[in-house]
């Protein structure tokens, strides 16, 4: 039973079940630039020190995130400020 709209900008996932029947075919996560792990990057508002996600087939969020903005960034984020 999978119901997934795959469109790479709005992608639902209507149904949970869909993380027991990974099908590694389907592309179904944004596609960020990931940072080597250890890598360090302040947040581009507050200048904290951000944590570094990691990258899982599971997880679709962004790479950094801020926890005093409570906020995610991608590399391309990052780039953009710069
Ligand atoms: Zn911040």
């Amino acid at each position: 039973m999978i119901k997934l709209f795959l469109c790479k900008e709005n992608y639902l996932i209507l149904d949970m079940d869909k993380f027991t029947t990974y099908d590694p075919a389907i592309k179904f996560r944004d596609d960020y630039r990931w940072p080597e792990a250890g890598s360090k990057q302040n947040c581009p508002k507050c200048e904290t020190d951000m944590q570094l996600n990691k990258n899982e087939e599971t997880y679709f969020g962004k790479p950094w995130w801020c926890p005093k903005c409570k906020w995610q960034f991608s590399e391309e984020d990052l780039a953009d400020q710069a």
